[in-house]
């Protein structure tokens, strides 16, 4: 058993540490002195904790059902068929930190037509998984400005359904400034998951994501949110915010938000800046890393990762991308966040979590694991106005990634796409491989020209988001641990991430003195 590779330990209050084994999710409660040892390795143990260690294992509670059940998986698993439709180029706002330049990402010339429809149609016939449930992922540019096309993908799915067997999910992300007539039916008629972009309250909103015209987006997104919660209470409702500020704090804006106890889920991510525009200045007026958790490299041990952030300025790619939650201020704010969001479950408010924490949580508790990152490539593809078919909306820019034209399905074997996270030179040896699943591949790009190549500052962000999401749970009540999860599957988490149960056993009850069962 090597250190933070099969296992992590994460420290929490004052005297206490978690062991958290990435072979089957499980985790256990030491002392300080405890974890400070294991961190040096099992040969650190006394002889009467070697004892119970060796009496888990006979339990089964020590095993490594994760790679079994990765090494078993196919690329059909874990996540439907979903097709992200990309209704249109035109986008109505200014978004400071748009990857879609604009929404036409600097290629699709037009919006959605009657042809594309028909072709998405004939793609999902062909690529149906055995679960026969499809997901349609309404995108832009705004989709809303495409309604027509919108209702004719509805209503196509309707007949497509009724003489196929297939069941279909709808979520539209949107930034709901746009309510075009009839569009509140049909969200209620097809049970719409909304996702709604929206960064927080008035002033950070209305500073993010201006109008192309310069003026606040704030108010009308509002009054259009409260309108769709009106119309349905079946619509699922999906904040998602993307934090580029210092201040207000992370827990204080997105608090503005939950207390309009509207929406069911929110979706917290970091902005990521070029390096040269990387936000608000660190408060000594430098770019500064600090505090981060350790990335493996390939010979597997670790390096840390605010020297891997620091080192990582010049790139295959010549780009660099400042992830604001590595940034100065940021992980304690990210930190104070976690520690105040069991408190967000309140029977008087509809919220039912951060949909990335909630995910991670389940995976732990429920013993279950992430296939892949992503189900881009795998079973989630991008349909555009150009006809052009992409593994990932936000490469649709550049046709050397397309894998397939409308007209005619797939043309290329995504392979690129269908590696698994054990198989990965770097992410095999990462003790958080099964949660994150092995990194974005857009992301890796953008930093270092190539798919596989890991872009260290989203990594060095989902090991810290593994990491508060295990303290979280070592600080949380029973009560929240034990909440519904089942929805989740749902949801379209982390861009489909591919998700299937481990196997483990249900663990059977134990009164260890060294390692108590979280
Ligand atoms: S990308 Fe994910 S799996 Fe890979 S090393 Fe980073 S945290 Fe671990
Ligand atoms: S996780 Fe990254 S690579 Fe996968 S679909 Fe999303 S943006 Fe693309």
């Amino acid at each position: 058993m090597k250190c933070d590779t099969d296992y992590r330990i994460v420290n929490y209050g004052d005297q206490d540490s978690l062991l958290f084994l990435a072979g089957n999710h499980r985790t256990f409660i030491v002392t300080r002195d405890l974890g400070d040892r294991l961190q040096a390795g099992f040969h650190m143990l006394s002889e009467d904790e070697q004892r119970e260690w060796n009496g888990l294992t006979e339990l089964g509670l020590v095993s490594n059902e994760n790679s079994i059940a990765l090494r078993q998986s196919t690329f059909e698993d874990g996540a439907d068929l979903a097709i992200n439709v990309n209704l249109t180029n035109i986008c109505n706002l200014a978004c400071t930190y748009c990857f879609a330049d604009g929404g036409d990402y600097g290629r699709i010339k037009e919006a959605m037509g009657h042809d594309s429809v028909d072709h998405i149609f004939s793609f999902i016939e062909g690529n149906l998984t055995p679960s026969r449930s499809v997901r349609l992922e309404i995108f832009g540019g705004e989709p809303l400005a495409n309604f027509p096309t919108l209702r004719e993908v509805c209503e196509r799915s309707e007949q497509f359904g009724a003489a196929h067997g297939v069941k279909f999910v709808y979520r539209i992300s949107t930034n709901l400034t746009l309510l075009p007539a009839g569009v509140l039916d049909l969200f209620a008629r097809h049970h719409f998951i909304v996702s709604v972009s929206i960064d927080g309250g008035r002033t950070v909103q209305d500073a993010n994501r201006p109008a192309k015209g310069g003026q606040g987006s704030y108010d009308r997104v509002m009054r259009n949110v409260r309108k769709v919660r009106q119309a349905s209470d079946d619509v699922t409702m999906v904040a998602r915010m993307t934090v580029a500020q210092r201040d207000p704090s992370l827990i204080d804006n997105m608090r503005e938000l939950w207390r309009e106890n509207i929406f069911d889920y929110f979706q917290i991510y970091p902005g990521v800046f070029p390096a040269d525009d990387a936000g608000p200045p660190a408060a000594d007026g430098g770019k500064v890393f600090l505090d981060m958790p350790a990335i493996p490299n390939k010979s597997g041990s670790s390096s840390s990762a605010s020297s891997a952030s620091t080192a990582s300025s010049g790139t295959d790619s010549g780009k660099r991308y400042i992830n604001f939650f590595l940034q100065d201020g940021m992980v304690g704010q990210f930190r104070e966040f976690l520690a105040e969001y069991p408190r967000l479950f309140t029977p008087d408010n509809r919220f039912k979590g951060v949909l990335e924490y909630e995910r991670t949580a389940q995976l732990v508790l429920e013993g279950r694991l992430a296939l892949a990152f992503c189900s881009g490539g795998r079973t989630y593809f991008t349909h555009s106005p150009d006809k052009s078919i992409s593994p990932c909306h936000r490469l649709v820019g550049d046709p050397s990634f397309d894998v397939g034209r409308g007209e005619v399905g797939l043309t290329a074997d995504p392979v690129e796409w269908r590696g698994t996270v054990d198989q990965h030179p770097v992410c095999g040896q990462c003790w958080a491989r099964y949660l994150c699943g092995g990194g974005c591949k857009q992301e890796n790009f953008v930093a270092t020209g190539n798919l596989n190549v890991l872009n260290e500052e989203s990594c060095g962000y989902q090991l810290l988001l593994a990491e508060e999401v295990l303290r979280m749970m070592a600080l949380s009540s029973a009560q929240y641990r034990a909440r519904d999860r089942t929805e989740l599957g749902g949801l379209f988490v982390s861009c489909g991430r591919p998700v299937v149960d481990s196997g483990r056993a249900p663990a059977p009850a134990t009164s260890f003195l060294h390692f108590r069962q979280l």
